[in-house]
């Protein structure tokens, strides 16, 4: 087990903790191939080998707060006691936005677009070269700190509020849940009213230039953005498909 002490550091009060990462994968000889790939990035990692001792390590932090104790979830679906997709759907529930990797021996489109629709991030399937996967974890860390930037001021869309610092979403004065990637698409949308986006430049944006799944991935997020801020999700009026283009904000 790892020391919870965190070293002092005087010169630079914010860096507190490399990344920390927690790896559920029953699977022996991959968990720690992954495990030792991430400990060379030099990230903190901790693992679970099933559902259920993952469940009681994600228990232990408050999901929607920096008190949580992991910054990415590697998530493998198929595992004793609790599967992969229910401690996503759990997690999400909770309010949480840790990003979710998902690591799956499935390799059907279903699978992978149930995957994210449960609210993972990003979805590799076995067997998988190292230096992808920790290019994917890395993304998923990078973009994690980028939109919590401190000097982002709130921005709005009609009665829809974002707060960047917080991570934060209001739709006519409550606080909503929404994924990362949700969180990200919206902020892109908000930052540029009316603004058309094709699929591809959301997907250059929102899953960086490495990502390999096919503009679907865009389509169901969108779907899923649209349940959570329209008051009639079937017609769209604050995330509009413009046909043949893509998607604009209004
Ligand atoms: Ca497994």
């Amino acid at each position: 087990m790892q020391s919870l002490d965190i070293p002092q550091s005087s010169s630079n009060p914010e860096v507190v903790h490399s990344a920390r990462v927690l790896v559920i994968e029953d699977e022996e000889l991959i968990r720690e191939m992954v495990v030792v790939s991430l400990q060379e990035e030099g990230y903190e990692v901790t693992t679970a080998t099933d559902g259920r001792t993952a469940s009681h390590l994600l228990q232990s932090g408050e999901p929607t707060t920096k008190e949580f104790p992991f910054d990415l979830i590697v998530l493998d679906l198929m595992l004793p006691r609790v599967n992969g997709l229910d401690i996503c759907r759990w997690l999400r529930y909770q309010g949480s936005i840790v990003p979710i990797l998902i690591l799956s021996a499935k390799v059907t489109e279903t699978d992978r677009v149930l995957g994210l629709e449960v609210g993972a991030d990003d979805y590799i399937t076995k067997p998988f070269s190292m230096p992808e996967f920790i290019a994917r974890c890395r993304a998923l860390l990078r973009r994690q700190r980028n939109y919590a930037s401190p000097q982002a001021p709130t921005k709005q869309f009609r009665d829809v509020m974002l707060f960047p610092q917080e991570c934060r979403v209001t739709v006519r004065g409550k606080d909503i849940t929404l994924s990362p990637k949700e969180f990200r698409l919206l902020e892109l949308f908000i930052g540029s009213p009316r603004r058309v986006w094709s699929r591809e430049h959301l997907i250059e944006q929102v899953w960086g230039p490495d990502f390999l799944g096919d503009t679907k991935t865009v389509d169901v997020h969108i779907r899923w953005l649209r349940e959570k801020l329209e008051p009639d999700p079937a017609q769209p009026e604050y995330i509009v498909t413009v046909r043949g283009f893509g998607y604009r904000l209004g």
